[in-house]
C-alpha cells in the first residue's frame, strides 16, 4: 500500500491557530512579539525566507523588521548591529540570516546574541538547555521535523530512530529533541559521513530522519517496512526525460527540487513519508514564529536567571 503523505501545510495551519491566540494575548498584555532579521550581503534564498517570515508574522499580528547590512560590512559592524537589536526592548527575537559573507564568523555572531532572543535556538545556552532537557527554544528545522513525525507517532517511547546527518542545527538537534523526556524518549542512532554501513542503521529505524543534502542517498531497500520517513534534504536536480536526457525549458536545463530519499521507491515500503518540497519546509517558519512567541513570553524570566 502506498505511504501516507505527511504534508507540512495542514499541520502548520493547525499550529498557527493556537499561536495566533497566544500572540493576541501578548499584544493585549503589552508584550507584543517582534521578530528582527539580521541580513548581511545578498542571497536569494535568504530573501525568499525573509518574505515568508514577514508574511507569517503579518498574518499573526507579530511585528517584523529587517536589519540589512552591505556585504562589505566588517565583523565588528555586524556585531554592533547584533548588540543594537539585543538592547532594543521592542525586539523579542532575532534571526541571523545564513549564509553570512565568508569574512564573518557566524558562530561569533550567534555567541553575541542575547540568548533570551535566540529564536533559532542555536546559541550555546539554548543548545545547553536542549541537553539539560529544559529547552523552550530549539532549532526550527529540527523542531519542524520532529513535529511532523509526532503527527503520526504520538509517542516515541521504545522506537528505534535513525537520523542521517549530524549537523548542529538539524541532525544533532533532532537527536536531542528525541531524548527530552525520560519516559517518552526514542532510541536514536545518528549517522554521518564516517558511518560504516548506513543501510544497516536505516533498515532498523521505525522513524527515519534524513538531513544530508544528497539526492538519492536513501533508496527504498534501505527502509524498514511500515517506517515513518522524514526527508529534510533539499536538492536541485536536472529534470530528465524517459531516455534519461535533460529536459530544456527556455533554452536552459529544467530543474526541480527533491529530497535525499528516493521518494517513489520509499513510498512503496514505508507507512508515512514527507514530500519534498511541501513537508518540513512549511513548518520551519511556524517553529520560528513559535520561538518568537516563546521569547516574548519568557524574556523577563530568562533575563532574571542569567546575567549578560
Ligand atoms: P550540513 O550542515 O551540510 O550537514 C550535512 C550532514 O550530512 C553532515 O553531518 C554530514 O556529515 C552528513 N553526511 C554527508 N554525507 C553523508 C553520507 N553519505 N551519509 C551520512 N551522512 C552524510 O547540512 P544541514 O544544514 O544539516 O542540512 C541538511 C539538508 O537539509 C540540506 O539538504 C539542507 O538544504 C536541508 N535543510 C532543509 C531545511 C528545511 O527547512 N526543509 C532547513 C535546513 C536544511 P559530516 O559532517 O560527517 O560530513
Amino acid at each position: 500500500m502506498p505511504a501516507l503523505l505527511l504534508q507540512g501545510e495542514p499541520i502548520a495551519e493547525r499550529l498557527l491557530v493556537g499561536l495566533r491566540e497566544e500572540a493576541k494575548g501578548l499584544v493585549a498584555a503589552g508584550r507584543a512579539p517582534r521578530l528582527a532579521a539580521l541580513y548581511v550581503g545578498e542571497n536569494r534564498a535568504s530573501r525568499l525566507y525573509m518574505k515568508k517570515q514577514r508574511e507569517a508574522c503579518s498574518a499573526l499580528g507579530i511585528g517584523y523588521e529587517t536589519a540589512a547590512l552591505p556585504v562589505e560590512s566588517t565583523e565588528e559592524e555586524v556585531l554592533a548591529e547584533v548588540r543594537r537589536l539585543n538592547n532594543d526592548a521592542r525586539v523579542s527575537g532575532i534571526i541571523v540570516q545564513m549564509p553570512v559573507p565568508p569574512h564573518i564568523d557566524s558562530r561569533r555572531l550567534r555567541l553575541h546574541l542575547d540568548p533570551a532572543k535566540d529564536v533559532e535556538g542555536m546559541h550555546p545556552e539554548s543548545m545547553g538547555r536542549l541537553v539539560y532537557g529544559t529547552s523552550t527554544l530549539a532549532p526550527c528545522t529540527a523542531s519542524a521535523a520532529v513535529e511532523l513525525a509526532r503527527s503520526v507517532r504520538p509517542s516515541f517511547a521504545g522506537l528505534d530512530v535513525t537520523i542521517v546527518g549530524h549537523s548542529e542545527t538539524v541532525g544533532k538537534a533532532i537527536a536531542l529533541l528525541l531524548l527530552q523526556s525520560p519516559f517518552e524518549s526514542a532510541t536514536p542512532t545518528v549517522c554521518h559521513v564516517a558511518t560504516r554501513d548506513l543501510a544497516a542503521h536505516t533498515r532498523r529505524a521505525d522513524v527515519l530522519f534524513v538531513a544530508v543534502g544528497k539526492a538519492g542517498l536513501v533508496r527504498g531497500d534501505m527502509i524498514k517496512p511500515g517506517a515513518t520517513v522524514i526527508d529534510i534534504g533539499i536538492n536541485h536536480v536536472d529534470v530528465l526525460d524517459e531516455r534519461g536526457m535533460p529536459v530544456l525549458e527556455g533554452g536552459k536545463t529544467a530543474r526541480r527540487i527533491v529530497g535525499d530519499v528516493l521518494f517513489e521507491e520509499a513510498a512503496n515500503v514505508c507507512a508515512h513519508i514527507t514530500p519534498v518540497p511541501g513537508g518540513v519546509g512549511p513548518l520551519t517558519v511556524v517553529m520560528l514564529i513559535r520561538n518568537t512567541i516563546e521569547c516574548a513570553k519568557g524574556i523577563d524570566r530568562r533575563r532574571d536567571s542569567v546575567s549578560h
